[in-house]
């Protein structure tokens, strides 16, 4: 056996039904993750069977939805404006996802949205246009765009340090919608789908509610680390202070509790299916597909509006062996949109493929060489995953499909 880092299980094996493979981080506190401990990773059972395909049979067939529907309306009903003020906050890019949950709630429960968007690090065209497209469909926005210098040297450390340049973002993403929330006395949050959809801890799709605690910690900057850095670090080594840290820092609790603050998931009401959301989600506001498939996948419709995103997926490639083609198909073969069989050719296809179009821009905006890019993914390659080969890095494991 290889060394296998982050803790992952040292014998690669792929679920029989979809193409994840055991390598898969679980639920990871991203917060707190300094990138070294143990990840727990998705779960298989005796099948050979993932959790998340586990999940996908239970919603198709022991979920009574139209219950689950009057249980949001119940929710709805208790929080809805009666003159039209906004009642709701939903996080969101513009993307198919949040551009759904909004309309939804608006056009089906006849909330008042108020949308609240993390910028991305750098937009795409269309990510963009469909921001636009977003308000257009007759919704309020706040656009909150992080101090580029702090953000940049954030995402770069955690690129250097845990080969994880999305955490900042993925942490400030999550904050923003509570924040604002607190900030006008909003208090239901709704976001779109529970990761746990996809394989983190599976009893948390049992219920409908975030938990409150990664937003109600008091910040403390002797145990937060942002980028691999302890806060306290940042603050006395590269020059930021405290202030800066302020959109990466949890709400101040006592202003949640105040006004009672719940974040809710969407996903636990209504049966989430991301290339249905797509769907809807051009229907009824212009959401536009890319014209070109996504670098590293085969999928046009989904996190298309940051060009860091293929970025995000080729790390997750050096860390744990599964590219952005894989999460795609997984998730496509659980919804039956695609078969596994389709789902191993594409991932054998598109999911090593180096994203190169914009990889001088993402090297400059994190100010790192291609040299030091480089160093940082292959450094982040665990040898229970990859081997040389004739000089070049080749997967030891790929899924295949299943002997009859
Ligand atoms: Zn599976």
């Amino acid at each position: 056996m290889k060394k296998a880092l982050y803790g992952l299980p040292e014998e690669v094996r792929f679920c029989t039904r979809c193409v994840i493979s055991n390598q898969r981080p679980g639920s990871v506190v991203e917060f707190k993750n300094t990138g070294k401990e143990p990840k727990p990773t998705i779960k298989f059972d005796d099948e050979g069977v993932c959790s998340a395909c586990r999940f996908a049979e239970i919603k198709e067939n022991k979920i009574d939805w139209d219950l689950r529907k009057k249980e949001l309306l119940e929710l709805c009903d208790w929080h809805r404006s009666k003159d039209g003020s906004y009642d709701c906050v939903v996080p969101g890019s513009g993307g198919k996802d949040s551009v759904f949950t909004a309309h939804v709630l608006r056009e089906q429960y006849g909330m008042n949205p108020l949308t609240v968007t993390w910028a991305p690090h750098i937009y795409t065209e269309v990510g963009w246009r469909n921001m636009q497209n977003w308000m257009r469909c007759g919704f309020d926005n706040m656009l909150f765009t992080p101090d580029a210098k702090v953000h940049r040297l954030l995402t770069r450390l955690a690129f250097e340090n845990l080969c994880h340049p999305f955490q900042p973002f993925i942490i400030g993403q999550r904050l923003i919608g509570p924040r604002i929330a607190a900030l006008y006395g909003i208090p239901l949050i709704f976001y779109g789908e529970n990761q746990a959809e996809y394989g983190n801890d599976i009893e948390a799709n049992d219920k409908p509610t975030m938990d409150p605690q990664f937003f109600m910690e008091e910040p403390d900057l002797d145990s937060l680390v942002l980028g691999g850095v302890l806060a306290r670090e940042l603050v006395d080594r590269y020059g930021i202070s405290i202030n800066d840290l302020n959109p990466y820092l949890p709400v101040q609790p006592d202003r949640l509790k105040k006004i009672n603050a719940e974040m809710h998931y969407l996903s636990y009401y209504i049966k989430w299916d991301p290339q249905e959301n797509y769907y809807y989600a051009s229907e009824h506001c212009d959401f536009e597909a890319n014209t070109m498939r996504t670098e590293g996948s085969y999928s046009k419709y989904s996190s298309i509006d940051d060009r860091i995103d293929p970025l995000h997926y080729f790390t997750t490639l050096a860390k744990f062996g599964i590219g952005r083609a894989t999460y795609d198909a997984a998730q496509e073969i659980r919804n039956g949109k695609i078969t596994r069989e389709e789902g191993v050719s594409l991932v054998h296809r598109y999911d090593t493929e180096f994203p190169s179009k914009d990889f001088r821009e993402i090297t400059e905006y994190m100010g790192i060489t291609e040299d030091r890019f480089w160093e940082v993914i292959d450094a982040a390659r665990s040898p229970h995953l990859w081997e040389k080969v004739d000089g070049d890095w080749k997967l030891r494991h790929q899924v295949q499909n299943l002997s009859i």
